[in-house]
């Protein structure tokens, strides 16, 4: 089990008045290999959930434990949580080296990889990120916010983690790049067999990407499930501020028109698969 999540608590500004209850009482297993969407409202406890699997913070109560370190450990959480690469929601503010190769070798040289090992790697988190080799003696701060973007996914894609936990990663790029570094995700995820956790605002890329899906609400699991079983939640979705795919939006006003499009459609592949079959079969 990749990661482990047990009775986990969060409370920001414990306390003073400004106290938070981030997370309560969390529990949550993530197989290996596994492609895990989170999903839910602003302040619901999505990116405090992601902080603690990446152990950069200690758990208050419970604990996280990844590939068999647990976290609630000191020790055993600096050395777990390398095995996690991290991209942070602007993950261009970590950025700090003089040049951008330097920045994307950060992470492979504290793994102890020998100088062509480095170079192999940044090559590879370039490459992931669309980050062209021309700019690799450029200084990050000269780049813009887009191209921060990727120097950072390229030097967390540099580590080649085994486990991929990411928060909004495509927050600020262009429709196009979204759909690139998306694409290369699913490529790495597929390829690599590592297991990737993704908090994700829309829910198109939820239902397109996740395996599984939880919801989270004011710190806690709402829902957790299939795409095809969460979505299924539209009423309860709706109700946390939350929507549902396009093409779960338009199966539902087809059905509500009168079509007979069955029940647990979520993806436009689904839709038009069901709409085929009716055609097929002389509904239409
Ligand atoms: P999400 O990622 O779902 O938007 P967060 O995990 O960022 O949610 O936040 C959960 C709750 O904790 C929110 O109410 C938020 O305001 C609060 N919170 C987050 N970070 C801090 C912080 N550094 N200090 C105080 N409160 C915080």
């Amino acid at each position: 089990m990749p990661i482990e999540v047990k009775r986990l608590c969060h409370t920001y500004l414990a306390g003073t008045a400004g106290e938070k209850a981030a997370l309560k009482d969390i529990e949550l297993n993530i197989e290996k290999g596994e492609f895990f969407g989170i999903i839910g409202h602003t302040g619901s406890g999505k990116s405090t959930l992601l902080q603690h699997m990446g152990g950069i913070m200690p758990p208050e109560a419970g604990t996280v434990i990844v590939d068999g370190y647990d976290f609630a450990d000191k020790k055993q959480r600096i050395e777990g949580r390398k095995k996690v690469g991290l991209v942070f929601q602007y993950p261009e503010y970590q950025l700090f080296e003089e040049t951008v190769y330097r920045d994307i070798a950060f992470g492979p040289k504290n793994m102890g990889l020998n100088e062509q090992e480095v170079d192999e790697h940044v090559r590879f988190g370039a490459k992931f990120a669309g980050v062209d080799e021309s700019l690799f003696e450029a200084s990050p701060l000269d780049l813009s916010g887009g191209q921060k973007r990727r120097i950072a996914i390229a030097g967390v894609m540099a580590m080649k983690p085994e486990v991929l936990v990411l928060d909004e990663p495509m927050a600020g790029l262009d429709p196009a790049g979204c759909r690139e570094i998306l694409a290369n995700i699913a490529e790495y995820h597929r390829s690599t067999g590592s297991t990737v956790v993704l908090v994700t605002h829309d829910m198109d890329v939820a239902a397109e990407n996740a395996e599984r899906l939880i919801v989270m609400r004011r710190g806690k699991i709402a829902l957790d499930g299939a795409p095809e079983e969460i979505f299924t939640h539209a009423a309860e979705l709706r109700e946390m501020g939350l929507g549902i795919p396009g093409a779960a939006a338009l199966a539902e006003e087809l059905r509500a028109r009168g079509a007979a499009v069955p029940q647990g459609i979520y993806t436009p592949h689904d839709l038009a698969a069901a709409l085929l079959a009716r055609k097929e079969g002389g509904a239409c």
